[in-house]
């Protein structure tokens, strides 16, 4: 019989290698194709540290409107449309699914716990009303939960583990189609279009730069194509090589934020790369090619998936305990980009502006932030980048902010970034700093790096007097890297210590145990 489908969008913003919109749309009289604006994600938030909303800076906000808008012009084409629906997702959709007399429902499979508890309801209402729900799983290459039961129930911890249980992901289903079955009636709801940033409220909120990276499966797949033009750059791919000053073309591919979204799949990208190391034949592997970075980026949701409370330090059993330091002067000068070390701050402001920045600069900010210089808690940096990037991505993030401050995955904490030599190496003009920091822009190059050693002549000839015009370093890297390593080698020291003992505490007791049995027999 056919009955009345209706496709959930969240991520997964696109019409090709679609498994929820193809599972909808078959058999189906109505396709209701929704989306739920959710106020708390969308609605400003004036006490934030950057225009905003709550959960987001104005970079991410724009770009899923933009992502918004290119799915409804998508949908149109193919005789349908996005429904749009504005309040808490969970209890509209669960309207709709009563009102609109849904018999199948269909959604992509979120691992986020935010997620995994709004579609826990919804799942649980729609059975409870007999309706077929399918919530296939296709913003990542694999299915986390099948990567953990192939490795006994635990997520592999290391990439290498993950990669031997990984095997090869399903090919992409259809990647359009001619048409989509018409909306059924919609009833006296308030459909709305796809409002512009003021009008959520922010007209009068002034970003002096907005992204130059705009949203949507047009845009990802126009990128996409480009991207892949360059054969030779994408068979020699090879990270960490490439320079992180580069801006105006960045030098690797900014798919991310389509891939957040779920504007491009990851399954398509992987199978575009798999025919042009067919074709060209020598090609870079994992974990340093682009293939190696889908495969990063299914690591770090496996292991996301598969530890509980993954995203904090307390109560999560892959983080090491370090005694983080408090310091809110410090966390702002670095959020703000006023550390008064050029390659630091002209990254946070790249951040600020552009919502996206380069891996290596990423690992320099977050170094510094925490192991390297300031030592203050991952937490505090995870929640500015969650807030600013525009591919803020939960499993991600996190896992990378583990991995940066030596909580997890890597530990080799001696080894840190210089704020000075590091960028010299990549750009010795400053190119890069007088861009994002136009203060500095008529500073000699010589200085550039470290405006403080500038004489006074210097400074006042680049109208520029450090600690006035721009601040004087926050703190003296070459002690504070010190007293940082110091302090990382009493943590390491301190919990490795602790596992002993809990290793000496559990034999004392088996042993107790084996006694005790034995006494009794
Ligand atoms: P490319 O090098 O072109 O790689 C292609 C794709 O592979 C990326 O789009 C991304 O989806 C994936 N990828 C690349 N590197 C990684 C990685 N290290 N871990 C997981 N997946 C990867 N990436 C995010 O997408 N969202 C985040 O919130 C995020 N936060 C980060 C925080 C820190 C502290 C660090 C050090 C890295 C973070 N990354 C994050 C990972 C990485 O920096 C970005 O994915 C990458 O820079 C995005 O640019 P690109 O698309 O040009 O990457």
């Amino acid at each position: 019989m056919e009955t009345n489908s209706l496709v959930w969008f969240r991520k997964g913003l696109r019409i090709h290698d679609n498994p929820a919109l193809d599972l909808a749309r078959r058999g189906c009289k109505h396709l209701y194709p929704v989306f739920v604006l959710d106020p708390h994600y969308l609605d400003p938030d004036r006490s934030a540290f950057s225009p905003g909303s709550a959960r987001s800076g104005l970079n991410r906000i724009q770009f899923l409107l933009e992502s918004l808008r290119d799915l409804d012009t998508s949908l149109r084409r193919l005789g349908s449309r996005l429904l749009l629906l504005r309040g808490e997702p969970a209890p509209v959709v669960c309207r709709l699914l009563k009102d609109w007399k849904i018999g199948k429902l269909c959604f992509e499979f979120d691992t986020e716990p935010y997620g995994l508890a709004r579609d826990k309801q919804v799942k649980d209402f729609a059975s409870d009303c007999g309706i077929d729900v399918h919530s296939p799983v296709s913003h990542t290459l694999f299915n986390p939960s099948d990567i953990i039961e192939k490795n006994g129930g635990k997520p592999p911890l290391t990439y290498q583990s993950f990669v031997a249980l990984a095997g090869c992901p399903v090919d992409p289903c259809a990647m359009t189609y001619s048409e989509l079955p018409p909306i059924g009636e919609t009833g006296d709801y308030e459909l709305l279009s796809v409002p512009k940033i003021e009008d959520l409220g922010y007209g009068d909120i002034s970003q002096e730069e907005l992204s130059p990276f705009h949203g949507g499966e047009t845009e990802a797949l126009k990128r996409l194509d480009q991207v892949l033009e360059d054969k030779a750059w994408v068979t020699n791919f090879e990270k960490p090589k490439g320079d992180p000053s580069a801006f105006l073309t960045p030098a690797t591919t900014v798919l991310s934020p389509y891939l957040k979204f779920g504007c491009l799949s990851s399954r398509y990208f992987y199978k575009r790369l798999q025919g042009i190391y067919a074709s060209v034949g020598k090609h870079t592997k994992p974990p340093v090619s682009l293939v190696g970075q889908l495969l990063w980026r299914d690591f770090f949701y496996t292991v996301a998936f598969g530890t509980p409370n993954f995203d904090r330090m307390k109560g999560n059993k892959i983080c090491k305990q370090i005694p983080w330091s408090e310091n809110e002067e410090l966390l702002v000068a670095w959020r703000d980009g006023q550390t008064g070390y050029p390659w630091i701050d002209a990254i946070m402001i790249q951040l600020k502006k552009w919502g996206w920045i380069h891996h290596l600069a990423r690992h320099c900010v977050a170094c510094f932030l925490t192991r390297g210089d300031m030592f203050i808690h991952w937490e505090k940096g995870r929640d500015v980048f969650e807030r600013l990037l525009i591919d803020s991505d939960w499993a991600i993030n996190n896992g990378n902010w583990l991995w940066l401050s030596c909580s997890s995955f890597f530990y080799q904490y001696y080894r840190i970034y210089s704020p000075i030599s590091f960028g010299k190496k990549y750009d010795p003009s400053g190119n890069y700093i007088r861009h994002f920091l136009p203060v500095l822009k008529d500073f000699p190059k010589e200085y550039i790096y470290e405006p403080w050693t500038a004489p006074l002549s210097v400074q006042k000839k680049a109208n520029c007097i450090i600690g006035k015009d721009y601040p004087r370093p926050v703190v003296d890297h070459e002690n504070a890297s010190k007293e940082c390593k110091k302090k990382m080698g009493e943590a390491f020291a301190s919990s490795s210590s602790k596992k002993q003992q809990n290793h000496n505490d559990s034999n004392e007791i088996a042993s107790l145990k084996s006694k005790r049995r034995k006494k009794t027999e």
